[in-house]
């Protein structure tokens, strides 16, 4: 039966125009998935083509792995993850990898190089767990190195440019001190000696589009790539650096990259800590801050609106975050699923 016949003319017109183009927008966005991992940090980038980028992975053991497991495979369709990158040595970021390797095949290692002694704030096991699941074949990423992911022609060009990584920032020589003095209201930290230093730092671009994930950079390092020189730029979405805790998100860095939305991967009693939360409110550019948790130790007007948190409650059911960008990089949509939320920006 021809059920057209039966719609008046201009119904069939808008269904005709519109089916196409919803259809394109679901299957050739590129996406970012803010996974829950609690506290630790495991981002998920999908890309038009279906090529695929983690970086990091959440804590060891089931949970985190499983979590990651279930959105790259049930809820981004995946066969199998194309790259993996861990920022950096600790437990939050690198500790997933050996299960959910074992759920979901991952094809490329990428890391900033596997540590000579381990440091204090290292645990062995998880990094002798990690190279035994790389088998040793991971790469070791440098200011500058480029994963290149697949676009079709017709859509604006994708790239993942690494602008930190070792303890260095694009252009540095490995000489450099940590502490390097710079710009107006140069304020300095102790010099920081865990692993978060040398956090892969990475830029996203499609078309327009620009997206930087700093895994757990802190201030020193932070104010480096943005002076003298904005390395950077000015960028749409931040993964606020390390869950959002005060040792980082120093304030140079975050006015510099002027970005329209915040995302902090943090847990219920991790992360998203006052003064930084402070800091991303002070932006003038800043449009939405989103949280995958509520902070339970601060107060309400420390924590973004309720319709920007993903998870609510210390007993979670872990609820992811959603970023789409449409096929031109033009605009992008966050939402978060499990609460039927979804919002969309224009880029900038
Ligand atoms: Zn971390």
């Amino acid at each position: 039966m021809n059920v057209n016949r039966y719609l008046p003319l201009t119904v069939l017109a808008a269904l005709l125009l519109f089916q196409p183009v919803r259809s394109q927008t679901a299957s050739r966005s590129l996406d970012i998935y803010f996974i829950d991992v609690e506290g630790g940090a495991a981002t998920l980038i999908v890309t038009p083509a279906g090529e695929s980028l983690l970086i990091d992975s959440g804590f060891p053991g089931d949970r985190d792995a499983a979590r990651i497991a279930h959105v790259a495979l049930e809820v981004a369709g995946l066969k199998q993850i194309d790259h993996s990158i861990v920022t950096h040595w600790h437990r939050d970021h690198v500790g997933g990898i050996p299960t959910l390797a074992k759920l979901i095949p991952v094809r490329n290692y990428y890391d900033h190089g596997l540590p000579q002694t381990i440091a204090a704030d290292m645990q062995a096991e998880f990094i002798e767990a990690y190279k035994q699941t790389t088998q040793g074949k991971s790469v070791t990423l440098k200011p500058g190195d480029l994963i290149k992911l697949r676009s079709p022609k017709y859509m604006p060009p994708l790239q993942v440019r690494v602008l930190a990584a070792g303890g260095m920032v694009l252009g540095e020589q490995s000489s450099v001190p940590q502490v390097r003095p710079c710009g107006t209201g140069f304020e300095a930290k102790p010099e920081d000696i865990t692993d978060n230093v040398n956090s892969v730092g990475t830029l996203l671009t499609f078309g327009p589009f620009k997206f930087f994930d700093g895994g757990d950079l802190t201030w020193n390092i932070e104010n480096r790539l943005v002076c003298p020189k904005n390395l950077i730029g000015a960028i749409d979405v931040y993964q606020v650096d390390h869950h959002g805790t005060d040792p980082s998100n120093n304030p140079t860095l975050v006015s510099a990259l002027k970005a329209r939305v915040d995302i902090i991967d943090d847990g219920p009693r991790k992360g998203a800590d006052a003064r930084t939360f402070a800091t991303l409110k002070s932006v003038k550019e800043t449009e939405a801050i989103y949280q995958l948790h509520r902070n339970l130790s601060t107060t309400d007007k420390d924590n973004t609106l309720a319709g920007y948190i993903a998870n609510e409650e210390e007993a979670c059911q872990g609820n992811f975050i959603k970023l789409s960008v449409e096929p031109g990089g033009k605009s992008y949509t966050v939402s978060i699923p499990a609460k039927q939320i979804s919002r969309r920006y224009r880029t900038r």
